[in-house]
């Protein structure tokens, strides 16, 4: 579904999406972002661990089709919140992810930076 090419978002020039910089305004569009946090609730439907997941690899493709700059996943607090903090962990360490962090004392709820720096996230 989703193009091997999108709009650079300064400039309006469709490039390939695995470009660095822009041809026609040197921005950086990988790092480009709409700006958007998506939220969504992937643990309180009695959803199984591998139903959570599936869900977690959509909410990612989505993101990155509209590049979001962040998530916030409902994660609820047993067997699939630990699995998506796998999850996270190995994406962080992939350098697909900026960052993640419990959304303050809130511990069902999880922040994933997926563009900006984590400070611009939380703000
Ligand atoms: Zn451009």
């Amino acid at each position: 579904m989703s193009s091997r090419f999108f709009d650079c978002l300064n400039c309006g020039m469709r490039v390939p999406r695995d470009i660095g910089l822009c041809p026609k305004c040197d921005d950086r569009v990988g790092l480009q972002t709409d700006g958007a946090i998506i939220t969504a609730d992937i643990a309180h439907h009695q959803e199984r661990v591998v139903d959570a997941m599936v869900k977690l690899h959509q909410l990612f493709a989505a993101a990155e089709a509209q590049r979001a700059a962040g998530l916030r996943i409902i994660v609820g607090s047993g067997l699939i919140r630990e699995a998506v903090l796998e999850e996270l962990h190995a994406r962080l360490f992939r350098g697909e992810i900026g960052g993640y962090t419990a959304e303050g004392r809130n511990h069902g709820a999880l922040l994933v930076s997926l563009r900006c720096n984590f400070q611009a996230l939380q703000q």
